[in-house]
């Protein structure tokens, strides 16, 4: 079984981090493909399936759990299900590639502990509460009651950033693009 790198991006919604996978990605040299997780919440405009999430019922979801057919779970909001399928992993890595993971803290953290040496967990940092919430207004794609759900939960999120390989604050975009950058580069080669 060939296996190749696992890389985990970790933070609370709205801290940017999609943005820093997707410029990760576009980095041939780094060799990464991004590992497409499971979700039973419904797509948001022009997400599609089996490209950004496997968008599953909860039904679905849970028959998969069932048969054991996931890395790591979780229930991040109520009822919205979220993983990362163990065929996804081996698909990549039969590519001959390494994984990247745009992830919550816990998940990304499980991963962490499945694969010690293989994995480097990188959390990005928002600048601050305040900030997370403007961001998240701005994106305009969940209710005011859902934005105030993520932020609370950001709270908590901050709290484990020091069990994280590296800590990646996202107050200067371009900034934060070099530093991970040269920490996935560092970490691969
Ligand atoms: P969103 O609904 O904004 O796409 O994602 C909600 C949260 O679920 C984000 O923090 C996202 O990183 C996390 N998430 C996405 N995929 C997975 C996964 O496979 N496992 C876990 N544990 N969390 C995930």
């Amino acid at each position: 079984m060939k296996q190749g790198k696992l890389i985990v991006l970790s933070a609370p919604s709205g801290s940017g981090k999609t943005t820093l996978v997707k410029y990760l990605l576009h980095k041939e040299e780094l060799n990464l493909d991004f590992s497409i997780s499971a979700a039973s919440r419904e797509p948001r405009g022009g997400e599609i399936h089996g490209k950004d999430y496997y968008f599953l019922s909860l039904r679905e979801f849970k028959d998969k759990i069932k048969a054991d057919e996931f890395l790591e779970w979780e229930e991040v909001y109520r009822d919205n299900f979220y993983g990362t399928l163990k065929t996804e992993i081996q698909r990549i890595w039969d590519q001959g590639k390494h994984v990247i993971f745009d992830i919550d803290v816990v998940g990304g953290l499980d991963i962490k502990r499945i694969y010690p040496e293989r994995t480097l967990a990188i959390f990005v940092k928002p600048p601050s509460i305040e900030e997370l919430k403007i961001r998240l207004k701005k994106r305009k794609t969940e209710s005011e009651d859902k934005i105030n759900m993520r932020v609370a939960k950001a709270s908590t999120e901050l709290a484990t950033a020091p069990q994280f390989d590296a800590i990646v604050t996202n107050d200067d975009l371009e900034k934060a693009k070099a530093e991970v950058f040269q920490l996935v580069k560092k970490f691969i080669t």
